[in-house]
C-alpha cells in the first residue's frame, strides 16, 4: 500500500474547539491544519459544489459522503504539491474529517490515524450559546439558528460519534473541552508532541 498520511483526528461535538485549537497547533512546525468545513467556506458559492455545500450545512447536515472526499483528496494532494504540507515530516491534524463512518471506510487505504484527540464536554448548553456567538462573530449561516445547531448536535451523535468505534480504541486521548483557550491548548500540545515525535523517529 501507497504510504497513507500520517495524521491526528481532532474529534468532538460542534463547538467544542476543534478548530480553534487545530489553528493554533496548525502554526507549530510539523503539524498542518486541515479543517473540512473550512475548505467548504472558500468555495465559490455560485459553483455547483459551493451550491450544494449551502443546501446541506444550512440544514446542520453532512455533505454527501462522496462528494466531500473526493474535494478533500484532491485539497490535501494540491499542499502536498504546492509544499505547504510535507508528508515525510509533517502530521496532518485532521479537523471535520471523517464525520462518518462511511468516510471512514473510504479513508481507510489513505490516512494513518495515530491519535483521537476527543474533546469532551459535559454542557450541551455552553456549546450552543459558544455557537451563536461565533455565528454573530464570523457571520455563520449555519449556526445562526439554534435549532440548525441542535440538528448537527443529533447529526454528531448519530452519524459522527460511531467513527470512534472504526478505529483502534487504544488511539483515543480525551481532553476536556471546557476551559481557557490556552488551557486546552496545553492539554492537547502535551497529547500530541509524543505522537508527532514517535510519527518520524
Ligand atoms: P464545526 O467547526 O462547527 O464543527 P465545520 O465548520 O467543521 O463545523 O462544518 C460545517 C458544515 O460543513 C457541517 O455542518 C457540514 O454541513 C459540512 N461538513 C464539514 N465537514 C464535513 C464532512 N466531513 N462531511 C460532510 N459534511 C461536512
Amino acid at each position: 500500500m501507497a504510504d497513507r498520511y500520517k495524521c491526528v483526528l481532532l474529534f468532538g461535538a460542534p463547538g467544542t474547539g476543534k478548530g480553534t485549537q487545530g489553528k493554533l497547533l496548525g502554526e507549530r512546525d510539523g503539524f498542518v491544519h486541515v479543517a473540512t468545513g473550512d475548505i467548504f467556506r472558500s468555495l465559490d458559492k455560485s459553483s455547483e459544489m459551493g451550491r450544494k455545500f449551502l443546501h446541506y450545512s444550512s440544514r446542520g447536515e453532512l455533505v454527501p459522503d462522496d462528494l466531500t472526499i473526493e474535494l478533500w483528496k484532491d485539497f490535501v494532494a494540491g499542499l502536498a504539491k504546492a509544499g505547504t504540507y510535507d508528508p515525510a515530516r509533517d502530521l496532518l491534524l485532521l479537523d471535520g474529517m471523517p464525520r462518518s463512518v462511511a468516510q471512514a471506510e473510504m479513508l481507510d487505504g489513505v490516512i494513518e490515524p495515530l491519535a483521537i484527540i476527543h474533546f469532551t464536554v459535559d454542557d450541551i448548553d455552553a456549546m450552543v450559546q459558544r455557537m451563536k456567538l461565533r455565528a454573530e462573530k464570523e457571520g455563520r449561516h449555519d449556526d445562526a439558528d439554534e435549532n440548525v445547531i441542535r440538528n448537527r448536535f443529533d447529526v454528531y451523535r448519530n452519524e459522527t460519534a460511531p467513527v470512534l468505534d472504526h478505529y483502534d480504541k487504544g488511539l483515543a486521548i480525551d481532553i476536556d473541552a471546557m476551559g481557557t483557550i490556552e488551557d486546552v491548548h496545553e492539554r492537547v500540545k502535551a497529547a500530541i508532541e509524543p505522537v508527532h515525535q514517535r510519527a518520524f523517529a
